[in-house]
């Protein structure tokens, strides 16, 4: 295996405004970096692998910046949930029943369902820590996937669970939070000793459901996750319907707290003044469309979000409720703006209310700046880690494509992609996924034990 490669032919969607969208171009990775975005490239060395990217989209990975990995396990279970279903019976019960080895398969299941799809790097919002083996777990599964990503570490803690048929309680600690602040310590010094952008996985952290918890409590959590070196920290905030009226962010601006390290899921009932602090710290929205709409949460706020200068991107958010799909998202969130600035009522709209092209940009490159990451990843950039997705374009379903960024938001799946790196490293080639250090169908066997539910 080489360790450089060379895209021959591909229609490149960099998403990177100098570069733009190319047709019959090349890329050249090197030693984990794009190196070169041109037409005829040479191959640098005899073991160069060439892939041949005719009829093909070469765009940048996706980036999931809300997603708690570890409910792979759960799919379907909250289809038909609002978020009080969800909160009684996924965050109290379910999460009681996980031991640590559900976790290390789900995360690691989880994010292996996201490289199938086209996304490089996830924030892992991971609030199932019910021991410090969970904790371990967590992290081992998303790095044997070897997906990019930002591991925050949750302080929710998932009430004790004693049913003998579900589980023998012995892998719960307690329910009592403050074992968690030590742990996190401990994950970071073992586990992520440098902390660095460049590392693969990074240490992060998320507080307890901060609109939920006292005030005081919320901004010392957010203080310990700082003090504790986290690259991120991220949580749920101004829900729709479920907005509590705290407004959280304001309060974080009034004392200086707001910082470029914050990522704020979900946030449709955000006023005006919040976008514009959010804004001016340079923190950053993850909208997830799929359970927002469905659940109560509003309508997502990534554009209005966009629009006044935040950071805004896209999140998967649970795979109990919709596959780590991020075509699916981006059409979802997309034609829901369009719908809700037009409605129903005349006057016809004279154009769309958003663009193809805008949309995938929040789900690469806008995730990218919300991790801080938008310097290694989230665009075709010569000097960028070579995180690339390969999408074909042989089906029917994409034949012909027109326009490419429309192609990807509006007409293609995970079923057409066929390569993925990640760092230069390939795991995903002719529409396989590469082994693990299981193989797949290794996992997916354990999967699908760790999975039965006896409700
Ligand atoms: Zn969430």
């Amino acid at each position: 295996m080489g360790s450089s490669w060379l895209f021959r032919n591909a229609t490149v969607v960099s998403i990177d405004e100098k570069i733009g969208t190319v047709k019959n171009c090349d890329v050249l990775v090197q030693d984990s970096i794009i190196s070169e975005v041109a037409p005829n490239i040479s191959a640098p060395s005899d073991d160069t692998v060439i892939i041949d990217a005719t009829n093909a989209i070469l765009s940048p990975g996706f980036v999931d910046t809300h997603r708690h990995t570890w409910q792979t396990q759960l799919r379907t279970v909250t289809g038909d949930f609002t978020l009080t279903d969800y909160a009684i019976h996924i965050r109290n019960r379910y999460g009681s029943c996980y031991t640590p080895e559900d976790v290390y398969l789900a995360n690691l299941c989880g994010a292996l369902e996201s490289l199938d799809a086209g996304t490089t790097c996830l924030l892992d919002h991971c609030h199932i820590l019910n021991s410090p083996a969970h904790a371990d777990a967590a992290v081992d599964g998303l790095r044997a996937s070897r997906i990019r990503g930002t591991f925050c570490y949750g302080l929710y803690g998932n009430p004790v669970f004693s049913d003998p048929k579900i589980s023998d309680g012995t892998a719960l600690v307690t329910d009592n939070q403050d074992w968690r602040h030590d742990d996190a310590r401990r994950i970071r010094e073992e586990k992520f000793q440098s902390n660095k952008a460049e590392d693969l996985l990074r240490f992060g952290f998320a507080p307890t459901e901060v609109e939920r918890t006292p005030l005081e409590q919320t901004l010392n959590e957010i203080q310990l996750g700082r003090s504790l070196g986290a690259a991120i920290v991220t949580g749920h905030i101004a829900m729709g319907s479920y907005d509590r009226e705290l407004h959280l962010v304001r309060i974080l601006a009034e004392r200086k707290l707001l910082g470029p390290d914050l990522v704020f899921s979900h946030g449709a009932a955000l006023l005006e003044d919040e976008l514009k602090a959010i804004k001016e710290a340079g923190a950053a929205i993850s909208s997830t469309p799929d359970t927002e709409l469905q659940m109560g949460m509003g309508q997502p706020i990534a554009f209005e979000a966009e629009k006044h200068g935040c950071t805004a991107s896209i999140g998967i958010d649970i795979t109990s409720n919709n596959p780590a799909d991020m075509f699916g998202q981006m059409r979802l969130m997309l034609q829901q703006k369009r719908y809700s600035e037009v409605g129903s009522a005349p006057p016809p709209p004279r154009k769309v209310a958003a663009r193809c092209e805008d949309v995938l940009r929040m789900a690469t490159l806008g995730g990218a700046k919300a991790l801080g990451l938008s310097h290694l990843t989230g665009s075709i950039t010569p000097g960028k880690r070579a995180d690339l997705v390969l999408t074909r374009c042989d089906s029917l379903r994409l034949t012909p494509v027109h326009d490419p960024a429309i192609a990807l938001v509006l007409y293609a799946n995970a079923s057409d992609v066929d390569t993925v790196l990640v760092d230069g490293v390939p795991v995903k080639r002719d529409g396989k996924l590469a082994p693990t250090e299981r193989t797949v169908e290794e996992v997916r066997r354990e999967y699908n034990g760790s999975s039965e539910i006896d409700p």
